[in-house]
């Protein structure tokens, strides 16, 4: 079997995903054919380019603008659009271990059971020290961060995924601007980080929290 053609960004198929639920509210929905015509058009105009990419990707476009598709029908299309999803790079047990020097035990963590084509950022809770754990890869490194995190859950909203969900308190120590003090910062995050990362259709809210925590 030749691989498939990675060409596709996580956060790219999640949006995918968003504008295709979109689509298929409103062919069940609306019985305007002009309402309807006009959001495809806005829509295909949204995601055009990602399946543009490649002339394999090129008919799945035309899937989702067949106006009696479904829920379901789209769930199999999705499922079939995930080979072509780079999937976030696997930080090895030390690699991990390196972005977070100062903490002397991590818990433990299977990377073999987690779908990295889905994952925009690595994130996951030590329910034993209330602490919360992410990792990035970013220009082919690991960088990481990690804070205190409530264990009370609610629902509000997420400053890494930008969605109303069940949320928790994080706290992190950050080293303030120029003077080496160190200052404590805030923000409600999802409390599971693979429901968070289904989210994440695009990266704004994630690299402005982590340009917030890392200064
Ligand atoms: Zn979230």
């Amino acid at each position: 079997m030749t691989k498939a053609i990675e060409i596709l960004q996580p956060h790219e198929y999640w949006l995918i995903k968003q504008q295709a639920f979109e689509l298929i509210k409103a062919y069940h929905s609306v019985n305007d054919k002009q309402t309807i015509e006009a959001l495809q058009t806005l829509i295909k105009g949204e995601i055009e380019t990602y399946f543009k990419r490649a002339p394999k990707l090129n008919p799945y476009l035309d899937k989702l603008m067949v106006q009696t598709l479904t829920k379901e029908q789209f769930l199999v299309i999705f499922e079939a659009l995930k080979v072509f999803v780079q999937p976030m790079k696997i930080p090895s047990h030390k690699q991990i271990q390196k972005c977070f020097r100062k903490v002397k035990k991590l818990p433990n963590l299977e990377t073999e059971s987690i779908d990295f084509r889905e994952l925009s950022y690595l994130g996951f809770n030590d329910g034993n020290n209330n602490r919360k754990y992410l990792i990035r890869n970013v220009n082919q490194q690991f960088i990481g961060l990690y804070g205190q995190f409530s264990p009370d859950a609610q629902k509000g909203h997420c400053a890494i995924c930008n969605h109303i969900s069940t949320v928790a308190f994080f706290l992190a120590t950050t080293k303030s601007a120029g003077d080496g003090t160190y200052t404590k910062k805030g923000n409600y995050l999802c409390t599971d980080s693979f429901e968070c990362n289904r989210h994440i259709s695009q990266l704004e809210h994630l690299e402005k929290f982590w340009q917030n925590f890392s200064n």
